[in-house]
């Protein structure tokens, strides 16, 4: 990881829907779902160069914000402006922060190492690479991405003994407090949930306890795509039974199972994430994406950069 580089894991060719930040927040939302991304780059004209991110937690942090009842239009999400609402949200310290590496970090010169430690570090799930000569974007790095590029790496090296281990083995997830949200809940709290404890998705449980779906922050786009924003009050049921377009059942794994077998299934499915679950389907914990980059390539180096 640390002698390639972020050029060596994007592909020869890919789709990138960039905005102008004085886009209406509704129509870049709905270009989202038009285009079929999950996120775009912000150009400032007046700066000429690019100011940021819109991605779905921004969606979510919009609805989360200003929702009132199934009978009160958003007007934030009508009229505001791309720029309106960062002005208005983005004025906290972690912006900024994240804001400096996508403006600092030319990202075609730093290693994937470095592309793995920022995404971590800033719990952000999108990377711009910028070409350092035109300043333009080239592509965007996820975790998947970076996983993709690791499994067909990994065959070509020797395999680390502890891969054969089970996850209930070694700390490689998180296993306490996992935010989770009932199937009779509404969308509302479900949203309210990934706002306050900033996790990407939520197991589904139902009376009993037992996982019935996943509801992850990629999801709530179909608000959007469905045009039923204005209806938080549905149930996770609902909004669940509505999705057009999501991974059959709930992709698990079991506290047996080695790392290996998951890290397999987990770059199969093109997930982010799996859920940890006993014989009886109860939730145990999380396996994600970072907390398995976390394990194989910045913890070995002493590094931790996700649980600090
Ligand atoms: P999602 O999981 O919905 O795709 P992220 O976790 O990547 O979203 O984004 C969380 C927040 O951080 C959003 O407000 C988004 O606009 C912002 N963001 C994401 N990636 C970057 C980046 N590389 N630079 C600046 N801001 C970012
Ligand atoms: P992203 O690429 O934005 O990180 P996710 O992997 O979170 O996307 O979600 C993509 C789709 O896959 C969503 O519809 C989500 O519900 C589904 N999904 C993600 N993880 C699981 C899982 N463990 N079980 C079932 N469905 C999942
Ligand atoms: P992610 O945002 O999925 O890349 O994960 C960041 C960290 O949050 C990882 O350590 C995950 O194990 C953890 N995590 C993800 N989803 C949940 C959840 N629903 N509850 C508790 N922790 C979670």
């Amino acid at each position: 990881m640390k002698s390639h580089s972020c050029y060596d894991a994007i592909p020869t060719s890919s789709k990138l829907v960039i905005f102008d930040t004085t886009l209406q927040v509704k129509k870049a939302f709905f270009a989202l779902v038009a285009n079929g991304v999950r996120a775009a780059p912000l150009w400032d004209s007046k700066l000429q160069c690019f100011v940021g991110m819109l991605t779905i937690t921004d969606f979510i942090n919009i609805l989360h914000r200003y929702y009132k009842s199934p009978l009160v239009q958003i007007y934030e999400l009508e009229d505001h402006k791309i720029e309106t609402w960062r002005g208005l949200f983005n004025n906290t310290p972690v912006y900024f922060e994240i804001l400096k590496i996508l403006i600092t970090n030319r990202v075609c010169l730093f290693s994937l190492f470095d592309a793995i430690y920022s995404l971590l570090k800033n719990k952000i799930h999108r990377l711009p690479v910028i070409d350092p000569a035109s300043g333009n974007v080239l592509h965007i790095l996820t975790h998947k991405r970076i996983l993709k590029f690791l499994h067909i790496f990994g065959s070509m090296i020797p395999r680390p003994r502890f891969l054969q281990r089970q996850i209930r083995e070694v700390p490689i997830g998180t296993f306490k407090h996992i935010a989770t949200i009932q199937e009779s809940a509404s969308v509302y709290d479900a949203l309210s949930i990934f706002v306050e404890r900033r996790v990407s998705a939520l197991p589904v449980v139902n009376e009993r306890g037992k996982v019935v779906a996943l509801y992850s922050r990629f999801d709530v786009i179909n608000l959007a795509a469905q045009k039923n924003y204005n209806n938080l009050n549905m149930t996770m049921r609902e909004a669940i039974a509505s999705r057009f377009c999501c991974v059959e059942g709930v992709l698990k794994c079991y506290p047996h199972e080695t790392l290996e077998t998951i890290i397999n299934r987990i770059a199969q499915a093109e997930v982010h994430r799996l859920v940890l679950v006993d014989s009886d389907d109860v939730v145990r914990g999380i396996v994600s994406l970072s907390d398995l980059l976390q394990a194989l390539i910045l913890s070995p180096a002493g590094i931790d950069a996700l649980y600090s």
